[in-house]
Formats: structure tokens, C-alpha cells, sequence
């Protein structure tokens, strides 16, 4: 990226491009939509959106199949709704995302409710929607959702989570696969926890399901968890079990510098290929996205606040912080940097970019070579999975404003936050 007047996609990102200098998503100055918005501000592109959920679409076409979007990864309503307009499903994790996904137009039989902690309450309220599928992940929640389905007076659609014992390549607190994870059955306790489950007149058993991790970049541990699987559906169905569907879940990773991920439609073509190959093409499959759905179609912009120059390193303080933006604080995770406007005037020198939140973990780039002066807007970029959906309020600051930009239109899609919206629910107490 540079001299003026090139035009380039960003890796990863076909609707993010520069040009004239200017960064553009779909086309919008992000410069501009800084002035107009304030700072910090997510902004999405729709047409990233649809076509990243396009391409799962057109691998699974001609097959029985549900998209489920793991909604966890950007719940904004608008988000939601761009993708039930699309025909896409969701995987929820709690009754807090079952309310988003029915504000925002979902329908409850496109749900599965994903979870090692389901409460009482939640199923209850799922099961009043009329969910598509709970997804379990253990025998104490096969009985306890038995039990809150017969006082409901129905059955419970239900599939196992199997953890198949793959290990998915990620980083350890992405990686959900292994026999160390907290999540699903365990693959040798599975078929004693199927035998349960078809005990259980609450309990209608619809298929079978894993996850094994997030950002994932190869296509080898989905297809060996998808044999795990498979083997697993052969015995079940030995037991005189049917199963309808098998899910294999979400993790599919994306680019944030050099990775190079397959691609969706790619990924899909070698699960379906190796399910034709073992007898279970007529299976429906359940697809979980997440983060390749939304993490590329939205970027973090940001004002630069102070340079200070330091003698071991120099600081670009920039007015996002990791309230707004934890993965490079959680995960040590890389997000690419860059200037919404070019300027030839400044040069370029290496600078940690931080926030001003009062931590030495609040950094959203380290050893970042930029040419940047006081006033400048970054853009963070493959901000649009686990950006907004996890930021928090603290050191009380407000949470960023969301745009969708969509065509040539741009939506507000969130508003930013007050302080007084913070502190809202809080009571003084009476002297
Ligand atoms: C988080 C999650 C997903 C989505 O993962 P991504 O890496 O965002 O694709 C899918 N299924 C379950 C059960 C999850 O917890």
C-alpha cells in the first residue's frame, strides 16, 4: 500500500481498498465516516457479509442443509438481520442471544443452542420459541433438559456434542477439541450418553455435532473430526438410534496478516466429498460460522491521540483501547494497522499502538512501522468477529458506535454509548 492514485484490496478483505490515498470500505472513506461518527467506530460492510455466507451457500447447494451463524462473533441486530434475510440460521449460546435473534426477525426453527452451561430458564425459553436443536454437552444436561421439556409438556430436539479429540492447530484458548477442553462429550462416552438420551421420553434425538476450535487454517483437522464423527453416527445407528444431521461446527479462520485459510466454499466441497465417500451424502449438514462470515467485512477506526517517543519504544496512543478491541490483549492476537489516509508528510517509524486504558496489556499493535501525526485515523483491521461483541465498559468508557455500510448508503447501526447509559442500573444507597 502506497503511492497515491493505486488501488489495492487488503488482504482478506475485498471491500476494504485504497484509493487516492483514501482507505475505503465499499467504496466509503473511512476518514470520512471517523468525521461524520466520532471515534471509536466499527464499521461493516454488508456486501462482505453476504458474500462471505454466499460462499458457504453456493457449496451446500443441492444438499439439505442449515447455516447456522455463530451470532457470538457480532450480535448487532443488523447483523442478524442480514443474515436471516439471507436465509441463514444461528447458533446461539443463550437465552440473552435468542431474544437478539427474535428482535431482530430470526426464525426460532433455523436455531441450535450451543453451551456447556445451559440454565433451566434458557431451555425453557428456547423451547418455547420452538429451537431447531439443542446441542448438549453432557449426560448431566441430557437429564436436566429431559426434565424441563416434560414439564413443558414436549420433546426436546437434541444432538451431542462430541468432542472428537482433534487437536484444530489454534491458539490454546480457541481450540475446543481436545480431551483437556471443558466442551462436549467425550468421543468413548458417547455412545453410553446416546443410549441415555434415547431413555429419555423428554428427549428427541436429531443428530450429532462438534466444534473443535476457531481461527482455523487447515482443512485437515475439520475432515478428522468429520471421520470421528461419522465412525461415531455408524454406531449409534447400530444401536438402533437414527440420526438426521451431522453438524460439524464453525472455526473457520481468516486472514489477519499471512494466513491463508481455504475457503469456505473449498472447505465444504472436502467435507461433502468425504461424507459422499463414506455412504452419508444424504445426511443433512449443520455449518456453524462464525468469525469467516463477519471478521473481514469490519474494521476499528481510531484517532490518534499522542505520540510519545520513548527510548526502548515509541507509543502511538490511539482512542481505542482494549475495552473496545480484546483480542490483541487476550489472545496476543496480530491486527493488521493502517493509516485511513496516506500522508506524505510524516515518516515512518515503528510505534506500539496502545490505548488509554490504564493496563500495559491495553495494545492493539506492537512494533508497528507507520507514518502517523497527532490527529490521524487507523484502521484496525478483520475487526468485524469478537470486536464489538466482546468489548466491555471498562475504566467506563462507552462502547463504540457501529455503521453498516451498504452500498451507497451508510447505516448507524448502533449509537454510541453515554456515560450515563453506563451507570443507568446502578442505586445510590439511602443515608
Ligand atoms: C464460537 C463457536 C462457533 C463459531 O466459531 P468461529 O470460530 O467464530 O467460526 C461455532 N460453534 C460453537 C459451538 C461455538 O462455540
Amino acid at each position: 500500500m502506497s503511492a497515491a492514485g493505486d488501488s489495492a484490496a487488503l488482504p482478506g478483505a475485498p471491500h476494504l481498498a485504497r484509493r487516492d490515498g483514501e482507505l475505503q470500505l465499499e467504496g466509503h472513506a473511512l476518514a470520512e465516516l471517523a468525521r461524520q461518527h466520532g471515534t471509536p467506530l466499527y464499521a461493516y460492510s454488508r456486501g462482505a457479509m453476504r458474500a462471505a455466507l454466499a460462499a458457504y451457500q453456493r457449496a451446500l447447494m443441492g444438499r439439505p442443509h442449515l447455516i447456522c451463524y455463530a451470532m457470538k462473533a457480532n450480535s448487532n441486530l443488523a447483523v442478524l438481520q442480514t443474515f436471516a434475510e439471507a436465509g441463514c440460521g444461528f447458533d446461539i449460546v443463550s437465552a440473552g442471544e435468542l431474544a437478539r435473534v427474535q428482535a431482530a426477525g430470526g426464525r426460532a426453527e433455523r436455531i441450535v443452542f450451543s453451551g456447556v452451561g445451559k440454565r433451566r430458564d434458557e431451555m425453557a425459553l428456547a423451547l418455547e420459541a420452538g429451537v431447531r436443536c439443542f446441542n448438549v454437552e453432557s449426560q448431566g444436561e441430557l437429564r436436566v433438559l429431559d426434565e424441563v421439556a416434560r414439564a413443558h409438556g414436549v420433546r426436546a430436539p437434541m444432538s451431542l456434542r462430541v468432542n472428537p479429540d482433534v487437536d484444530a492447530g489454534t491458539h490454546p484458548y480457541i481450540s475446543t477439541g481436545l480431551k483437556s477442553n471443558k466442551f462436549g462429550v467425550a468421543h468413548g462416552e458417547a455412545l453410553a450418553a446416546y443410549r441415555l438420551a434415547a431413555s429419555l421420553p423428554g428427549l428427541r434425538i436429531e443428530g450429532i455435532d462438534c466444534h473443535i476450535g476457531s481461527q482455523i487454517t487447515q482443512i485437515e483437522p475439520y475432515l478428522d473430526a468429520l471421520d470421528r464423527l461419522l465412525d461415531l453416527v455408524e454406531s449409534v445407528e447400530a444401536l438402533g438410534i437414527p440420526l438426521h444431521h451431522v453438524d460439524v461446527g464453525g472455526g473457520l479462520g481468516i486472514t489477519y496478516t499471512d494466513e491463508s485459510p481455504p475457503a469456505a466454499d473449498v472447505l465444504v466441497g472436502r467435507l461433502l466429498s468425504r461424507m459422499d465417500a463414506r455412504g452419508h451424502g444424504h445426511r443433512e449438514v449443520l455449518l456453524e460460522p462464525g468469525r469467516s462470515l463477519v471478521g473481514n467485512a469490519g474494521v476499528l477506526v481510531t484517532e490518534v491521540l499522542y505520540l510519545k517517543l520513548g527510548e526502548v519504544t515509541n507509543f502511538c496512543i490511539v482512542d481505542a483501547a482494549m475495552n473496545d478491541l480484546t483480542r490483541p490483549a487476550l489472545y496476543d492476537a496480530y491486527m493488521g494497522i493502517e493509516p485511513c489516509r496516506m500522508r506524505g508528510d510524516a515518516v515512518r517509524q515503528r510505534w506500539d499502538v496502545v490505548g488509554p486504558v490504564c493496563e500495559s496489556g491495553d495494545w492493539l499493535g506492537r512494533q508497528r512501522d507507520l507514518a502517523v501525526a497527532v490527529g490521524d485515523k487507523l484502521a484496525i483491521l478483520s475487526a468485524g468477529a469478537y470486536g464489538m461483541a466482546m468489548a466491555s465498559n471498562y475504566n467506563t468508557r462507552p462502547r463504540a458506535a457501529e455503521v453498516m455500510v451498504d452500498g451507497p448508503v451508510v447505516h448507524l447501526i448502533r449509537e454510541r454509548e453515554k456515560p450515563r447509559d453506563l451507570y443507568a442500573g446502578e442505586r445510590l444507597i439511602p443515608h
